[in-house]
C-alpha cells in the first residue's frame, strides 16, 4: 500500500471484531478473563487497549517499524526512552532540539546520571570526536526546531553502527509521510503526536517506534511499568487525525513554499529558514533522505519591534505555541519554546528577539500572505 492509503487502512479492519469502519473507543480500564489462566488478549489498559493498539499498528506501519508505543505526550515518550539507559551512560545529541527535550536532558536526565554532548550533528566529524567508551546513543532531530538544520540520517547511522550505538530520531517535523528514519538505519523514532499526526491542535500524544524485537520487548516492559500510555479517547482522535495526514502534509507544504518565497522578498525580513528552498544549505540532503520538506518556516526580521508588531497584528494566523495542526501558528521561540535555555546558549543558536517561527496550516495561502502583509504595515 502507498503512504496515503496506509494512513487510512494500515491497521486491518480484522483487528476490529465489530467491523465498525471507525475503530470504537474501548473506554475500559480492565478486561474480563474468560477462565483461569485465560485472556481475551487484553488484561489492563496500561498494558494494552484495543483502540490504542489499532493506533500503534497504524503508526508502526507508516514508519516501517515492528512496534509502536503510544504515549500521553511526546515528552512522556522521550522521558520513558531515557529509562533504557543507566547512570554513567553518555548520549550525543543535536544542539538545536525542541526546547522541552533540552530541558529534560539538562535538568532531569543529567540528575539521573546520564551525560550529554550537545553538538552540531549535521557535522559528522563532530559526532566521531565526541564518541567515548560510555557513549550509548546519538539523538537527532531533523530538521531541527527552530533553526531548520538537517542531519544526514544514513551517514549518522553508519557511524553509529561501527561503535554499536543506538540512533534515535525525532521525526515530528516531517512525519513518516515525508521521512522514514528506520528505513535509513535508525533504531528508534520518536514523535510528538500532538503535532502533525494528530493534526488539529486538540490532543496531546507521543510515540516511540522501533524495528527490533529485542528493543521492543525492553521498551514494552518499561512502558507497562511507568504507565505514561495514551488514553483510549485520545488514541481515537489520533487515529482520526492520521486518516487525513497525507492531504494535510501536501497542502501545508504547498502553502509553506508559497509563504517562504513571499517572505524572502519582504524588505524587513533578513533571512528565511525553510528546508524546501533550493538555497537552504541542506536542500540536497533533504531531497535525498525525505520525500518532502514539511511546513515549518523560521525567519528573522530587522528588529525586535517588527517581531512584536507582527505577533500583535496577525489576525488569521494565531500567536500560539505548538505546530503541525490545520491552523497556521506563529511562535516567538525566544519567549516560548526555548525560554528555558540559558541566554548565551540560545543566542549562539540564533534564537534571539528577531527570530519568529511559522507552522503553516491548510488555510488558503493567499489569505495567509495577506494576513502577514497587513501585519507588516
Ligand atoms: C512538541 C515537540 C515535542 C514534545 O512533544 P509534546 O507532545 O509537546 O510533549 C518533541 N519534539 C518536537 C520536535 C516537538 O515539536
Amino acid at each position: 500500500m502507498k503512504k496515503d492509503t496506509l494512513c487510512i487502512h494500515a491497521a486491518a479492519i480484522e483487528h476490529n471484531p465489530t467491523r465498525a469502519i471507525s475503530m470504537p473507543i474501548y473506554q475500559s480500564a480492565t478486561f474480563v478473563h474468560p477462565g483461569v489462566g485465560q485472556t481475551a488478549g487484553y488484561d489492563y489498559s496500561r498494558l494494552q487497549n484495543p483502540t490504542r493498539e489499532h493506533l500503534e499498528k497504524t503508526v508502526a506501519q507508516l514508519e516501517h517499524g515492528l512496534d509502536a508505543m503510544a504515549f500521553s505526550t511526546g515528552m512522556a515518550a522521550l522521558t520513558m526512552l531515557m529509562e533504557l539507559f543507566t547512570p554513567g551512560d553518555h548520549i550525543i545529541a543535536s544542539n538545536d532540539l525542541y526546547g522541552g527535550s533540552h530541558r529534560l536532558f539538562d535538568h532531569i536526565s543529567t540528575k539521573n546520571g546520564l551525560s550529554f554532548s550537545s553538538i552540531d550533528t549535521s557535522d559528522l566529524a563532530q559526532i566521531e570526536q565526541n564518541i567515548n567508551p560510555r557513549t550509548k546513543a546519538i539523538y537527532v532531530e531533523t530538521p531541527t526546531n527552530p533553526m531548520m538544520n538537517v542531519t544526514d540520517i544514513k551517514a549518522v547511522c553508519e557511524i553509529a553502527k561501527t561503535h554499536n550505538l543506538l540512533v534515535i530520531v525525532d521525526n515530528t517535523f516531517l512525519t513518516p509521510y515525508f521521512q522514514q528514519p528506520l528505513s535509513l538505519g535508525a533504531d528508534v523514532v520518536l514523535h510528538s503526536g500532538t503535532k502533525y499526526l494528530g493534526g488539529h491542535n486538540d490532543t496531546l500524544a507521543g510515540f516511540l517506534v522501533v524495528n527490533d524485537a529485542e528493543l521492543s520487548a525492553k521498551l514494552r516492559f518499561i512502558y507497562k511499568t511507568v504507565g505514561s500510555c495514551l488514553a483510549p479517547f485520545d488514541s481515537w482522535l489520533l487515529l482520526r487525525g492520521i486518516k487525513t495526514l497525507a492531504i494535510r502534509m501536501e497542502k501545508q507544504q504547498e502553502n509553506a513554499l508559497q509563504i517562504a518565497n513571499w517572505l524572502k522578498k519582504q524588505p524587513k525580513i533578513k533571512k528565511v529558514y525553510y528546508v524546501g528552498l533550493p538555497e537552504h544549505p541542506a536542500y540536497e540532503i533533504s531531497t535525498q533522505q525525505a520525500s518532502g520538506y514539511g511546513s515549518m518556516i523560521s525567519f528573522t526580521v530587522d528588529q525586535e519591534k517588527t517581531a512584536c508588531q507582527l505577533l500583535e497584528h496577525i489576525r488569521i494566523i494565531q500567536f500560539a505555541e505548538s505546530l503541525g495542526g490545520v491552523e497556521t501558528l506563529m511562535t516567538y521561540p525566544m519567549m516560548q519554546t526555548h525560554a528555558d535555555l540559558p541566554q548565551a546558549e540560545r543566542e549562539a543558536k540564533g534564537i534571539n528577539e528577531c527570530l519568529l517561527r511559522l507552522s503553516v496550516g491548510i488555510e488558503n495561502a493567499a489569505d495567509l500572505i495577506a494576513d502577514l502583509e497587513a501585519a507588516f504595515i
